[in-house]
């Protein structure tokens, strides 16, 4: 194998002209010719000596500034999860771009995951978009710095959600029975199947549902044929109390906000906001937005547990996923109060806390 190409050089005058930049401290570029790997690794914060976490994302990307671009939005946003989460690391991401035509998928990874020592442990990572938890097997014969084997962090990502949920339901309509509700679900994929089921078990069973792998909607009928299957281009549109978005970025974006006729928006997608003007639409438009960052901050949690103790420890998590109800709370109450969006406050509140972390 050819040897690896790992730019750790930070050109700070081409990042400085992006608005996600953000003063990022580290960006690596992780490349190899043979495997056909081209990934980068962007660190937000680092807090003292404590690794920054964030998953690895596998994707198709049209461009490396795209994939730069969404690096560096997820690792900020990674920033405020830990935050806001009562967790002491920086924030961090990866994206792989997933290579054109033909390609191992074994060796790719084996790539990556050899890249990743080179980083010293700077950086932590785990499963998001494109990877799933057997890949992360394959991944650790080559490197340490993994985590998310013995957690489920799309089950605990599933239950922050629903914890949110509940909130919201009792913040606009002062009723937490799902039966009574009507909920529309963007992506079934392992977070949003993982959603479903929590509605479904609380008896939710006016649900919409979209996702562009046909294969995923058909088991999801043939096992819950109650369920309302929508275009993905509609799924938005549909008349119901709360909207989940659990597929990829941008899906409230000055477009979609317009035709929203949900009253609450919850879900697992990471940078649900378009741009910084989005949650004021909402705002504006009567719509509770539950931050993005907040809700999903379940899947960090239980892999900082995994992380920090070797080993499930079930109460714990539920402790620290029951807590994403008590800031989402305290989140929404004060957006009361000071009349401004819930992620205006959610950003003035993570912002202080990560201030506070790197003057440590
Ligand atoms: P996934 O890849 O398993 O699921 C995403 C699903 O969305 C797939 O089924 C895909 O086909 C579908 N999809 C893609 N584009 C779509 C579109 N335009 N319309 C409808 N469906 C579409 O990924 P996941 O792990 O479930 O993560 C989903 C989102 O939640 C991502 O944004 C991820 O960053 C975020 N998230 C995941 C976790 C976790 O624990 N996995 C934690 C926090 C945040």
């Amino acid at each position: 194998m050819k040897k690896q190409k790992i730019s750790i050089k930070l050109d700070k005058k081409i990042f400085n002209l992006m608005p996600e930049f953000d003063n990022h401290l580290l960006v690596f570029h992780l490349q190899d010719d043979e495997s056909k790997l081209d990934s980068y690794v962007a660190i937000h914060r680092i807090n003292g000596s404590l690794p920054s976490f964030g998953a690895t994302r596998l994707l198709d990307y049209s461009s490396n500034e795209e994939a730069i671009r969404d690096a560096l939005k997820l690792s900020k946003l990674m920033s405020y999860k830990s935050a806001m989460a009562g967790l002491p690391y920086g924030g961090a991401k990866a994206v792989i771009i997933r290579p054109k035509g033909d390609f191992s998928r074994e060796k790719l990874l084996e790539s990556y995951a050899r890249g990743l020592n080179e980083l010293k442990g700077k950086f932590i990572t785990g499963t998001d978009v494109g990877l799933t938890v057997s890949d992360l097997v394959h991944m650790k014969q080559y490197t340490k710095y993994l985590v998310g084997y013995l957690a489920n962090p799309e089950k605990a990502t599933a239950l922050g959600i629903s914890k949110s949920l509940d909130i919201a339901l009792d913040y606009v309509y002062k009723d937490t029975e799902y039966s009574r509700h009507s909920f529309s679900i963007q992506g079934v994929g392992k977070v949003g199947f993982e959603l479903l089921k929590i509605l479904i078990d609380g008896g939710a069973r006016d649900i919409y549902v979209a996702d562009i792998d046909k294969k995923k909607i058909k088991e999801i009928v043939k096992e819950y044929p109650f369920i309302k299957v929508v275009n993905t281009n509609i799924i938005h549109k549909q008349e119901v109390d709360v909207y989940c978005p659990c597929a990829l970025s941008g899906a409230l974006n000055t477009k979609t906000i317009k035709e929203l006729k949900c009253k609450i928006v919850v879900g697992s997608a990471n940078n649900q906001l378009e741009c910084a003007s989005s949650c004021e639409d909402l705002h504006k438009r009567g719509i509770v937005y539950c931050p993005d960052y907040i809700a999903n901050s379940g899947g960090l949690i239980s892999i900082i547990n995994e992380y920090r103790y070797g080993k499930l420890k079930n109460i714990q998590l539920t402790k620290n996923i029951k807590n994403i109800a008590i800031i989402l709370k305290k989140v929404l109450l004060e957006s009361k109060k000071k009349m401004v969006s819930p992620f205006v406050i959610s950003e003035s509140m993570g912002l202080s806390i990560i201030k506070k972390n790197s003057s440590k």
